[in-house]
């Protein structure tokens, strides 16, 4: 059987087929290309229960990737990470069924490694000299690690509000890093002039490569896997460029058409903050694209996206599975990377907290169920975002006799 059943990429507008084993960027539609593979043959020759002795990575779903020559495969370890119940926190919420996928513990911490593993492999397969990308912060970190990891180089570009630790991750990994004076689509700007000028170098901004996608696929295999292959009723998902929550749908489309899940689709929640809301918006609006946002800012670095490229297809996911968007504030994001880190012993990042602020309100609201399992997607480790976790507490201190800080 062969390593990689891709057969072709399919712009996500029109339908037309695009080659997949040469460099490709946006359909002429400019829109995302998706990746499609010969699933006959998969359903045919590879059994669900098949994939169970494999390792714990997600280069176990291999068949379902696009890299086609296993020696191509650049990892750090990615993937398998866990899903963990949060008993007490959901009982008091009012969501005893509540799990998260607990994405902190990938390389470089967040999940952006899926996506960089996946995309940088690609890439080296089909002889692309370097990588050049915009970033909030994570993304960034992760390309430049797995760029470091295959022996290319890379630009990231940032603005100078995205967290210190990333630029460090960034010098640590040997990028040439640039910080741009603005928000991240400046940022973007400056590195589509830079690709110009450098042949064989490749735009990796979000959804404008179709590889990213696939490697953010596997938490959707994943987590379908970990609970016993089949769906939960509800996934919540930080929503910045959207490519996690496309992923996962797309995912359980492809378990689906396998034949190794059934018809139910978990209804999917896209969580933004308050500060940049774009997919609530058009949500509440029943619109089929966003209207991009003005002046975005939230604690939440990595769902400031203010005009997500893949805004379609996040709305179709999110209608087609029944679900809806919410947005919540920085002050209880913040609030609750303390409740959920002091009742459970996860350190959340504030995009992961947000989702669970998103299931508190849609409990109140009646849209959750108490027997609705509920999967959260924590994104990334709260470790990135120490400035989250506001404190203040005696730097001397003394106990009395009953042990207690006099
Ligand atoms: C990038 C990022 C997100 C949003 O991911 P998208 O795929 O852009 O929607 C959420 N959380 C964290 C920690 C991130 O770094």
């Amino acid at each position: 059987m062969r390593h990689s059943h891709l057969s072709h990429l399919e712009c996500s507008v029109t339908g037309t087929t695009y080659d997949a084993d040469v460099v490709q960027g946006l359909s002429v539609a400019g829109a995302p290309l998706l990746a499609r593979y010969d699933l006959d043959t998969v359903r045919a020759e590879l059994p669900r229960d098949a994939i169970a002795g494999r390792p714990a990575s997600m280069w176990r779903y291999h068949e379902l990737l696009p890299v086609r020559d296993p020696a191509h495969v650049t990892t750090l370890g990615e993937g398998w990470t866990p899903v963990l119940p949060l008993p007490a926190h959901g009982a008091a919420m009012g969501v005893p069924n509540l799990l998260v996928k607990d994405e902190g513990a990938l390389p470089t911490g967040s999940f952006k490694a899926r996506g960089a593993a996946v995309g940088v492999s690609r890439a080296r397969e089909l002889g692309v000299a370097g990588f050049a990308m915009p970033t909030n912060g994570n993304a960034g970190a992760a390309w430049a690690m797995y760029a470091a990891r295959a022996g290319l180089p890379s630009l990231i570009g940032m603005p100078v509000g995205a967290p210190e630790i990333c630029r460090r991750e960034c010098v640590a990994a040997g990028a040439e890093l640039v910080l741009v004076d603005g928000l991240i689509q400046h940022a973007g700007a400056l590195v589509k002039d830079a690709v110009t000028r450098r042949p064989g170098w490749q735009e990796v901004s979000t959804l404008k490569e179709p590889y990213r996608l696939e490697g953010k696929k596997t938490m959707g295999y994943e987590l379908v896997e970990q609970l016993g292959w089949r769906v939960p009723d509800v996934i919540l998902y930080p929503a910045g460029g959207g490519v996690g929550l496309i992923g996962i749908h797309k995912a359980i489309r492809e378990m689906q058409e396998l034949g190794w899940i059934g018809p139910d689709l978990p209804r999917m929640v896209a969580v933004q903050s308050t500060g940049c809301a774009p997919v609530v918006d058009a949500v509440e609006r029943g619109l089929d694209a966003v209207v991009p946002v003005e002046d975005s800012d939230t604690v939440a670095f990595g769902i400031n996206v203010p005009a997500p490229l893949g805004d379609r297809l996040m709305l179709r996911a999110i209608r087609e599975t029944e679900g809806t968007a919410v947005a919540v504030t920085d002050e209880d994001i913040v609030a609750e990377v303390k409740a959920v880190g002091a009742a459970e012993g996860v350190f959340m990042c504030p995009e992961g907290a947000a989702c669970l602020v998103a299931a508190r309100r849609l409990r109140a609201s009646g849209w959750l169920s108490e027997t609705d399992e509920v999967l959260v997607l924590n994104t990334g480790t709260g470790l990135t975002y120490p400035d989250a976790v506001p404190y203040s507490v005696p730097t001397v201190a003394t106990l009395d006799r009953g042990g207690r800080i006099a």
